[in-house]
């Protein structure tokens, strides 16, 4: 009988990592790391407790790392086998295997027991993937195949429907991956799927309802004009892959159609500004909006006073730019990264803004910035913060609560089980509830490491 296996997302948002056995073969789906507590966080460097050169294939939903961090450990433990993703998801792999590798190298200084992997180790796991596009089943042996469909996450981004017949007939199983909104800016809608007799659906937000495109616009807007307005500095920390090419997105809508004054806005991430070309040699997998735009003419990643700045020395020169101006950097939780330097310098400054357009994780420096602490350390100095804070929420790359069951609604009855996953346990269990009261499915919360069978 076909058995499934928890080895992360489960009761957690991140670790996103399941191994099913069916028609005789097994199977990963993801390998991503754990991010929170130190303790849970250990997880990412130790080794799998089973023998991962018996996993036959490892199918990826997209390049997060809660989706692919374990993967130098998988390969150095002796897993081989074929790795298939999208082209963007190949692509996205090597650079954030690359840019984690370089911070784990910079926080080695102070613990070198930290690196656990090296550039030989992203060199073999690169060899190992395949590449598979939307709607193309792939067979991986007589009795099972898989497909993937579009989830809107981020560029490149699945839903992975798996089909096996174990001799009793058809039996489908679908992971959803992370899901999108319904109306990103860049990307396609998340698909529905048919039917499934399985389905593990993510909850990040499962217990949410996000704020809507338009007000997200609207509050960018006003962050802007409010800095010209005062003469200040607008500093955005933000994620370098699909949060930063949205906003970008954004800020072209907001200077080709003259609803900004004029200002200068800086891209300071070289991380943002490589996921950037990607996303430009990508675009047959832009929305028809998207398309269209790009096709009259107008490269939503270049406009008016935007610079990308992605030399040390270039970033230099940022302090140089008298104000009115927009610094878009990373990282997007002001944990490392270019951001922090702009933050010591404009912080103590009220007629400067911090926007926050993502989560920010209890711990971190965004956090508590974003808690209201008047004084915090960054780079070894105390620092004031008198700028104004602010922080909108529609950017999220996650399906909200409504958006989550609608998705799950629109997949043929019966559904044998849903499975709760990525999301922290309160969200987790109010989506689970929310399907057996609206939808009269069985839904659990897996625990971590459970395994179980599947009829
Ligand atoms: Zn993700």
């Amino acid at each position: 009988m076909a058995k499934l296996k928890f080895l992360g997302g489960a009761g957690t948002v991140s670790g996103s990592c399941y191994v099913l056995e069916a028609a005789g073969k097994k199977i990963m789906i993801d390998c991503g790391s754990f991010q929170g507590p130190p303790e849970l966080e250990r997880k990412n460097s130790e080794p799998f407790d089973f023998e991962t050169d018996q996993i036959d294939y490892l199918l990826l939903t997209h390049c997060h790392l809660d989706h692919i961090g374990r993967l130098p450990i998988l390969v150095k433990q002796g897993f081989d086998g074929k790795i298939y993703a999208t082209p963007p998801t190949i692509d996205f792999v090597e650079l954030m295997l690359e840019d984690s590798r370089r911070v784990l190298e910079a926080k080695a200084r102070k613990d070198a027991s930290l690196i656990f992997y090296h550039e030989p180790d992203v060199r073999r796991i690169m060899a190992l993937f395949e590449s598979a596009t939307y709607h193309q089943k792939v067979q991986l042996s007589e009795n099972i195949y898989f497909e993937f469909f579009e989830a809107g996450h981020i560029l490149g981004a699945v839903i992975i429907r798996i089909v096996f017949d174990e001799g009793s007939g058809e039996r489908t199983i679908v992971f959803s991956g992370d899901l999108g909104q319904d109306k990103n800016c860049i990307l396609r809608s998340p698909e529905t799927i048919d039917r499934a007799d399985y389905v593990l659906i993510e909850s990040a937000y499962g217990d949410r309802l996000h704020e809507t495109q338009r007000e997200t616009k609207d509050q960018v807007e006003d962050a802007i004009e409010e800095t010209i307005s005062r003469g200040g500095v607008l500093m955005i920390p933000t994620f370098a892959i699909e949060r930063a090419q949205q906003l970008l997105s954004h800020l072209n809508e907001l200077v080709e159609n003259k609803r900004i004054g004029s200002l200068k806005i800086f891209i300071d991430s070289p991380l943002a500004i490589k996921a950037t070309q990607i996303y430009e040699k990508y675009m047959e997998f832009f929305n028809k909006e998207t398309c269209a735009l790009i096709k009259s003419g107008d490269d939503i990643f270049k406009f008016n006073n935007l610079e990308f700045t992605p030399t040390i020395k270039d970033s230099k020169r940022i302090n140089d730019s008298p104000p009115p101006k927009i610094i878009i950097a990373g990282s997007g939780m002001s944990e490392g990264g270019r951001i922090i330097h702009h933050e010591a310098r404009y912080l103590p400054d009220s007629k400067n803004t911090l926007l926050f357009v993502s989560y920010q994780a209890e711990g971190t420096l965004g956090r508590k910035i974003l808690d209201g602490e008047k004084e915090v350390e960054i780079l070894d100095q105390k620092i004031k913060v008198r700028a104004q804070i602010k922080s909108i929420s529609g950017y999220s790359a996650h399906a909200d609560k409504k958006e989550l069951i609608s998705w799950l609604g629109a997949i043929r009855k019966p559904i044998k089980m849903v499975f709760v996953v990525q999301g922290e346990k309160v969200p987790a269990e109010t989506l689970a509830q929310t399907v057996r009261d609206e939808m009269g499915v069985d839904a659990k919360v897996p625990e971590l490491g459970q395994e179980v069978e599947l009829q």
